[in-house]
């Protein structure tokens, strides 16, 4: 029976079996705590426990819940712009941070193969499609601009699109060969594994509520079952930024992105919707993303606007998106709808850096299985001395100002979107 629409039913966490961890007591003292236990913040665990720290991470909610087991799956080396783009913008810090994000992901490929998780990953490519005719002259563009820093992508015209996508609502699409799909839950549980077996402390429904900095340099992290002081603290909460640490709180936007599942389709549908199994994105500002199953059903998310909507009206929403990207799917039952927050910043880059003592990670703005599990094997490491930080931290990381008004402004940014989706 398919669950009402109105329940939150989340695909990623039927299928995925996180270890179960006891209720135990806190230590009172560690090397380091890492706050948070999402990708970036299990990956900081292992890498620690692993070069023989003391560990602790705390994560508010049950292990597999956040983020990290809600999203697409998929793994894209991406920064919204391309590398000469960045390095228009940034300088030689744009090249940096386009060579980091390519980095991750050969790092999170070569962890899932080194390590055998069982994620169902596989490098499928990525379909980056324009819906309009104007923004082919653009693709045509980001084709050239990749091709020239010697990646290899391939632009697609729209009469060659049949062989790619069984839709015809899209006038041509970019190939990016370096792209892959991953069951994202099962991901994060191989890899809360192995930062267990390395000897990581991990604790679920404990948050972490205050931060103190001690005279002698050390830090304390408060939560309602006690103190635990360390001598290093990494923050990795991303989107579900709370009041533990406000400063990094108003620093990430959290937006919500929502996703719907069909049924299991007949193989044959599913061969003629997506024939080669790739990652499909579009360009729309409120943009639609989608890709078969590795158990072989259609998910499709997206957002309408900037309010946040009931998960009844995103789910009629992306349902109907899918049907009209899709017609063929006029009859495939919806057995999954779900949402979740993604953190987004000012300049739409990922964020690293340091507040009050506490080293942090966020900013995913949508693209993070890889680069924020990276980040966080990437503070690890800077924490141990091994390496400096990433480049990343070489952003200014300015607060979202006029927070208290932006909800009010936020619409009006929405209404413009969809007005440009639409001409
Ligand atoms: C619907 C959706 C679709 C997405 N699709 C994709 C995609 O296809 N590809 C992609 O690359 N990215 C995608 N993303 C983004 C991706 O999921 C994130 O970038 C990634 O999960 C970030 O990992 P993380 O470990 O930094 O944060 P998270 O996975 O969000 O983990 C942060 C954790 O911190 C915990 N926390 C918060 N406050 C506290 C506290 N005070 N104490 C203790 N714990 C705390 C939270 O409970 C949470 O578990 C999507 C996101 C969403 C919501």
């Amino acid at each position: 029976m398919s669950p009402s629409p109105a329940t939150e039913h989340v695909l990623w966490q039927d299928q995925a079996d996180p270890p179960r961890l006891d209720r135990r007591p806190l230590p009172g003292h560690a090397d380091v705590v890492v706050v948070g236990g999402g990708f970036a913040g299990i990956a900081a665990a292992r890498t620690l426990a692993a070069a023989g720290r003391e560990v602790v991470v705390l994560e508010k909610e049950r292990l597999g819940w956040g983020a990290h087991a809600r999203n697409g799956g998929m793994v894209i080396p991406e920064l919204k712009s391309g590398p000469a783009t960045l390095e228009r913008k940034l300088g030689p810090l744009g090249t940096r941070l386009h060579q980091e994000v390519n980095e991750a992901f050969d790092w999170v490929e070569a962890l899932i193969a080194d390590e055998a998780i069982a994620c169902d990953y596989a490098r499928t490519g990525q379909l980056y499609l324009a819906h309009t005719p104007r923004l082919v002259p653009y693709l045509r563009e980001t084709t050239r601009e990749h091709a020239e820093a010697g990646e290899p992508v391939r632009f697609v015209a729209r009469e060659e699109l049949a062989d790619e996508i069984g839709s015809t609502a899209y006038y041509g699409g970019v190939v990016f060969d370096r792209t892959g799909g991953v069951h994202p839950a099962r991901l994060h549980a191989g890899l809360a594994r192995l930062a267990l077996d390395a000897g990581a402390d991990i604790h679920d429904h404990r948050a972490a509520r205050s931060l103190e900095q001690l005279p002698d340099g050390r830090l304390r992290v408060t939560t309602a079952a006690g103190a635990i002081e360390a001598a290093d603290v990494i923050v990795t909460t991303n989107a579900y930024a709370d009041g533990f640490l406000p400063e990094l709180r108003s620093r990430v936007l959290p937006v919500g992105s929502f996703i719907v599942a069909t049924e299991v389709l007949d193989p044959a549908l599913a061969a003629e919707l997506s024939p080669r199994g790739r990652m499909f994105v579009d360009t729309k500002n409120f943009l639609y993303y989608w890709r078969l199953t590795p158990d072989g059903r259609m998910l499709f998310g997206g957002r309408k606007s900037m309010n946040p909507p009931s998960l009844d009206e995103a789910t009629a929403f992306l349902t109907e998106s899918m049907r009209r990207v899709h017609p063929q799917l006029a009859d495939a039952r919806i057995d999954y709808q779900w949402g979740g927050y993604v953190a987004v910043t000012l300049d739409r880059l990922p964020h690293v850096g340091q507040l009050r003592g506490a080293w942090y990670a966020t900013g995913c703005n949508g693209s993070g299985v890889a680069l924020n599990t990276w980040l966080g094997h990437r503070l690890a490491q800077t924490v141990l001395g091994e390496a400096p930080p990433p480049a990343f931290a070489e952003l200014k990381h300015p607060r979202i100002p006029l927070r208290a008004l932006r909800r009010a402004y936020l619409p009006v940014v929405g209404q413009w979107f969809r007005y440009q989706d639409r001409a």
